[in-house]
């Protein structure tokens, strides 16, 4: 069979390297991937950006493409499982309509409270109703979130009255985009923040090994939010009690929820959680795809066919499923541009992936550009470093020795991914 993945980031590069590993598989296209997955075995680029729904769907009717896994969010909102579907193509992921979960924060939020799963408390504002009033009368700090897609971006911590009205003002002028039209006014959280990523099929859940991400730019996690510096797995802070509790809480009355609302989910379902002293998992936000990097170092880890999982999701028979995971732990650290997450370069020249590739462990490629037998950086995210090991610490050496082989001007990385779980070993 041949299999179309959707995307170009190191989400994309980690999905078409499992797919092709699949005995079943005799060819992996990814549109419009990036240097590391035209490397692959069994694979090829397509150039098709990953928001052209026509051009996808004429592309996977041409090759006979028997299953399509997307991987950003962009076109699962957008609606390309409703697309492919009614032009009865196996496409892995949310309908239009199960995706607002991501796509919209207010909605998100409203489905939260309906379905009594825990989150901040919440008011939601249009330019037309917004009340600097209600701002002024709740307690500090506030968090102020752009209602759309924002590229993770849209989401300001503020520690005065001022500043937040300021920030919801700025989403109204159009400070992100569209997304700003709506925004969500929320509570602060306190706690430790957790990724929880299943794969859904309307009741049926697989939930798939723990992670954790690193969001912020700079060690110790500070500076700037990012897409993630750095994850791995498993993540010890997620007890078998947490676990539990994030099924029962979390996980399955939003399945549950989104059945009842007539929204049946299918998908990869990642849930963004703070959990609290008390051990509730508060949900800070829904994505409707796998996380980047949380996707490299899971991957790294399981050992099922990752086509079968997806199809049996697709045909409703996932309960049968137990997927099987390689009982060390991953750990990816991400190789960034110089200036990333702000204005970064691009261009620069990477030098050391023929070492690289040489040591145990893999790097999946996000950013990146070939020309000629050369290979330029061409995005923000540029690598992920995944190492392996028997514990997160072994892990995360053989990472950082994937890391230090390879080099470019201006590569910025953190040096402590997976500091939390390291000093709970
Ligand atoms: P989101 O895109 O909603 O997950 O927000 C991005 C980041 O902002 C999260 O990963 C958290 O670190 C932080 N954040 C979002 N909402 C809250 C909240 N209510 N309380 C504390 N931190 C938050």
């Amino acid at each position: 069979m041949k299999v179309l993945i959707v995307g170009g980031g190191g989400r994309e590069h980690a999905l078409a390297w499992k797919c092709a590993a699949s005995p079943r598989v005799r060819h992996v296209f990814v549109a419009p991937g990036n240097a590391g997955t035209a490397l692959e075995a069994k694979t090829s680029n397509v150039d098709i950006a990953s928001d052209d729904i026509d051009a996808l769907l004429a592309f996977a009717a041409r090759e006979d493409i028997a299953l399509t896994i997307v991987g950003p969010e962009g076109p699962l909102v957008a609606g390309i499982v409703d697309r492919f579907s009614a032009a009865r193509r196996a496409c892995f992921g949310p309908t239009r309509a199960a995706a607002r979960l991501e796509g919209s924060k207010a909605f998100a939020k409203d489905f939260l409270r309906r379905h009594r799963i825990p989150t901040a408390s919440y008011a939601t504002f249009t330019p037309a109703n917004f009340d600097p009033g209600f701002i002024r009368a709740q307690r500090l700090p506030l968090v102020v979130k752009a209602d759309g897609l924002a590229a993770g971006k849209g989401v300001v911590i503020c520690e005065t009255h001022d500043s937040a009205i300021a920030a919801a003002k700025g989403m109204f002028a159009g400070s992100f985009g569209a997304a700003g039209n709506n925004i969500v006014v929320e509570e602060f959280l306190q706690g430790e923040e957790v990724s929880f990523i299943v794969i859904a099929s309307d009741h049926q859940v697989v939930p798939l090994a723990t992670s954790q991400d690193h969001k912020r730019r700079d060690d110790g996690d500070r500076g700037p939010n990012t897409g993630g510096m750095g994850a791995y797995s498993p993540a010890p802070i997620v007890t078998p009690e947490a676990h539990a509790r994030i099924m029962r809480e979390v996980v399955e009355p939003t399945v549950r929820g989104l059945r009842l609302d007539g929204t049946p989910y299918t998908g990869f379902l990642y849930a963004g959680l703070m959990i609290a002293a008390d051990g509730t998992p508060n949900v800070l936000e829904f994505n409707c795809r796998f996380g980047d990097p949380e996707t490299q170092p899971i991957l790294m880890r399981l050992k099922s066919d990752l086509v079968a999982l997806c199809e049996s999701a697709l045909d409703g028979s996932l309960g049968r499923i137990e997927p099987e995971w390689d009982s060390r732990a991953a750990l990816g650290v991400v190789m960034a541009a110089g200036g990333y997450p702000e204005n970064y370069r691009r261009g620069d020249l990477i030098e050391g992936l023929d070492t690289a590739a040489r040591l145990p462990g893999k790097i999946f490629h996000a950013g990146t550009r070939a020309s000629g037998s050369q290979i330029f950086t061409a995005g923000g995210r540029v690598l992920c470093a995944v190492g392996m090991g028997s514990t997160v610490g072994a892990a995360q050496r053989e990472a950082y020795a994937l890391v230090h082989a390879v080099h470019w001007n201006g590569v910025q990385y953190r040096r402590d991914i997976g500091y939390l779980a390291i000093e709970r070993e």
